[in-house]
């Protein structure tokens, strides 16, 4: 294993990623997590008698997921059932109306015409043209480390680079989905796509309207068990492949000789490597874990972090039938909830509200009649002036009596309760400010501004995670990890 060392900052699903590739490809990967057990933003917790997820609720492309145990030599369906969700979310409009979300077209458009019959048609021109741009970008901006020029500059990209207009990243999100659809609450429908990586959909490009395409041409998916089941099979297939995980390990700095990085310190104790994959936040790694560069770190305060949340974790006595595993109750005035998150980062006055509950398809995940609810809302990143103690209360109030206006009066039902806000978002996973998808795509540069997987500061240090190329969310930090993995291969073998 000469020069073949490999340290890994952090356990969550981009390091993972990264860790079990390199492992597998006869590197002798070390992977330290600062916290008792990996997985960092897909985390689980129980609650007397519920059990709830609580980061990630949603599974997208699980392809990605397939082929990352493919390339370890697993069969994922050996460790994990993938469960299709219809509906993929039942939406609730301010007016009183309800609609059901499907990846099933016929579906979908039933659902469309019982709401607004004149936008069916405009549904099917939306999909064509959200596969349009997944076809003309994917390749590029989701799966090739695009900081590399020798790998950007290839012929089979000249069709998306001489067509970069039409990939639509002039207009917003919203201002595009407008012009598909007459209805108002479709619109909200479709422009809530841009949260889906952490963005403002009144200012990120259209060309994120990509995501509405992965998700009703690929569909949504629950994980058997809950999305933290997904951690454990990949912690089984990491250390199956030799990965040696150091849990409540954290990284203290990243150790260099000039140019070149040489290992890393944890916990008081230098551990010798020829490279160092961070997948923890890129942006906290330069200002905490990297001395000096004071430039780079400037450049870095300048990247928007993404959205942050706040959720509420509710076992709740009795059932709410009207409710489906995945929901979303949404505001009034899109547009002033996400002036003041991204312009004032201040707390919403009256944020949508997202509610997730697992037992809805694993009973065990509540007592009998009753329901585990988490209910996530969209939230500003960490900045001066706000006092999350005071907000915690503050929205609690807010949520409930919204849920009341809707029907759903839970107030005296609630058995046990957790809440985070940004600030533990922060603390618990080290994200920058509490982003919870790294950095925001609110401007039609991000996607190359992102840090890229190599660093461009020290020779042999890596990125990967939702911080970085290509961006946050389960399916991208994955392939994030893939990316650098790569990088690191082709790197030493280039060193000989
Ligand atoms: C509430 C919430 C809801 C979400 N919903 C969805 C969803 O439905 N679908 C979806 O696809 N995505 C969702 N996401 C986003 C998704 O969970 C993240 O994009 C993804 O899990 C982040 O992975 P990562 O590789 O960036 O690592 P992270 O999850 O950020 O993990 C980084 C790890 O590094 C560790 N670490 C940091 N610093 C150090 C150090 N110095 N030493 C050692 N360890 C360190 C941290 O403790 C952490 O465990 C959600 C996230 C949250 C929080």
């Amino acid at each position: 294993m000469e020069n073949r060392r490999v340290a890994i900052i952090g356990g969550g699903l981009g390091a993972l990623s990264g860790a079990i590739r390199l492992a597998q490809l006869g590197f002798s990967v070390q992977l330290f997590e600062k916290n008792p057990k990996i997985g960092g933003k897909v985390n689980e917790a129980i609650l007397g008698d519920y059990r709830f997820d609580t980061g990630a609720s949603l599974l997208t492309m699980p392809f990605v997921i397939d082929e990352l145990f493919e390339t370890a030599g697993f069969k994922r369906s050996d460790y994990l059932d993938f469960l299709p969700v219809d509906p993929m979310c039942r939406y609730f409009f301010p007016d009183g109306s309800a609609m059901n979300a499907s990846a099933d077209k016929k579906k979908m458009k039933t659902a469309i015409a019982q709401l607004s019959p004149n936008d069916v048609e405009a549904y099917e021109r939306f999909l064509k043209y959200a596969e349009r741009i997944h076809n003309l970008t994917a390749e590029i901006f989701m799966f090739t480390p695009i900081h590399e020029l020798r790998r950007l500059i290839r012929p089979r990209h000249f069709r998306t680079l001489f067509r970069l207009h039409q990939i639509d990243p002039f207009r917003t999100v919203h201002e595009r989905v407008s012009r598909f659809f007459s209805d108002p609450r479709l619109v909200q429908l479709f422009d809530r796509y841009a949260t889906y990586n952490g963005s403002d959909p009144f200012q990120a490009p259209a060309t994120l309207n990509i995501i509405p395409y992965v998700e009703y041409g690929f569909g949504g998916y629950y994980i058997k068990g809950g999305i933290y089941r997904l951690i454990e099979a990949l912690e089984i297939v990491a250390r199956q492949r030799g990965v040696q995980i150091q849990t409540s390990a954290k990284v203290e700095r990243i150790c260099h000789v000039g140019k070149r990085v040489n290992g890393v310190q944890v916990n008081g104790e230098t551990i010798d490597a020829d490279y160092v994959l961070c997948g923890a936040d890129a942006v906290v790694a330069h200002h905490e874990l990297i001395n000096g560069h004071r430039h780079q770190q400037k450049k870095l305060n300048q990247l928007e972090p993404s959205l942050s949340g706040m959720v509420f974790l509710w076992g709740v006595k009795g059932k709410q039938p009207a409710l489906a595993h995945h929901n979303i109750l949404f505001s009034r005035d899109y547009r002033t909830e996400f002036k003041q998150i991204f312009k004032h980062q201040q707390v919403p006055d009256e944020p949508t509200i997202y509610i997730a509950i697992t037992s809805k398809t694993d009973t065990v995940h509540a007592p009998t009649d009753a329901e585990n609810w988490f209910v996530l809302l969209n939230m500003p990143y960490l900045a001066p002036g706000q006092v999350w103690e005071h907000e915690k209360t503050r929205m609690r109030t807010v949520v409930l009596r919204k849920l009341k206006q809707h029907g759903f009066d839970i107030a005296d039902r609630i058995a046990v309760e957790q809440v985070y806000t940004p600030e533990d978002f922060s603390e618990l996973y080290a994200s920058n400010k509490g982003s919870i998808y790294g950095v925001s795509s609110n401007s039609r540069t991000t996607a190359f501004k992102r840090l890229p997987n190599r660093s461009r500061l020290l020779k042999g240090l890596y990125f990967a995670g939702g911080s970085v190329h290509p961006g946050g969310g389960i399916p991208l930090v994955i392939l994030s990890g893939k990316m650098a993995a790569t990088l690191i291969a082709e790197d030493h073998a280039s060193r000989g």
